[in-house]
């Protein structure tokens, strides 16, 4: 896979410009990086024969590509290298409830990449992409589990959207009506927080006795996807300005 060094700044576009609330935008590539890292669900934007479908699939990124893959049959995929995409990821942290409905919102990271993704065709660059993909959500299961053969990488379209045009936006913090008339109301406010966790694993019914999972799965058991800090550590920099999540 090509490396080209990227900069450290996500250039703004007219499509990545963002109009509302700009300040909880950054463009800081550090941050969509974070952001890739922390999941492995996206939901890739696409028109299929002039109508938009937006798909939710599992991404793995190297920092210069977002990989997803799926059958070559399907239809989302079959179309996506010929038409601009627009790839969402987003992490919910919290519900931030406000005294007025108004001000009710959602913190959160997410990131949304634009562009036209490239179908990989060479076997060795599909299987360094499959691999990150893999490796992407369950590291350590590319080197555990048996590799593709060649009847299934070609049964498999796994496209590379480059990481050139993002843009980022992140809430976090407390409410913003705290200083506002309706912090007199007596009513409670704060952030209820959001994560997502792996359980305990649950063996397949028809596993042979005496094989155990593995130190890869078993050591993610009880530990958060993706997370960061809940609470309300750091507070929204922006003046109160309402109508929902923004
Ligand atoms: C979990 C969640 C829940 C949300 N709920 C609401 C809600 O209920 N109501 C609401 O108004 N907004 C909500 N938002 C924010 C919403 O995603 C948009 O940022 C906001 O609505 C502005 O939309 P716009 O069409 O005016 O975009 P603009 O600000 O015009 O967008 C311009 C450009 O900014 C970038 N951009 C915009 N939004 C995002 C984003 N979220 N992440 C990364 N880049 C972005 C894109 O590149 C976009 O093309 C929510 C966001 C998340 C992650």
């Amino acid at each position: 896979m090509n490396h080209r060094p990227l900069p450290p700044t996500l250039p703004e576009t007219d499509r990545t410009r963002h109009r509302r609330m700009r300040e909880r935008g950054t463009v800081d590539r550090a941050a969509l990086e974070a952001i890739l890292d922390a999941g492995f669900l996206c939901h890739v934007g696409v028109v299929v024969d002039g109508h938009p479908m937006v798909v939710p699939t599992v991404y793995g990124s190297d920092g210069q590509n977002l990989y997803f893959h799926g059958s070559v049959a399907s239809r989302s995929l079959v179309a996506a290298p010929d038409t601009t995409v627009c790839v969402t990821v987003t992490h919910v942290d919290g519900l931030v409830l406000a005294r007025s409905v108004f001000e009710h919102g959602v913190n959160y990271r997410s990131a949304m990449i634009y562009g036209t993704p490239r179908l990989l065709t060479d076997p060795e660059e599909k299987l360094a992409g499959l691999r990150c993909l893999t490796e992407h959500a369950t590291p350590g299961q590319w080197d555990y589990a048996r590799r593709p053969n060649r009847k299934e990488l070609a049964a498999t379209a796994l496209l590379a959207l480059p990481l050139d045009e993002a843009s980022v936006k992140i809430r976090t913090g407390a409410p913003d009506d705290g200083d506002g008339p309706d912090a007199e109301l007596g009513l409670w406010a704060g952030v209820l927080p959001l994560a997502t966790s792996f359980g305990a694993p649950e063996p397949d019914p028809a596993l042979t006795d005496g094989i155990p999972a593995p130190p890869h799965i078993t050591g993610r058991s009880g530990t958060r996807l993706g997370g960061q800090e809940h609470g309300n550590a750091r507070v929204s920099d922006r003046p109160s300005a309402g109508a929902g999540a923004g």
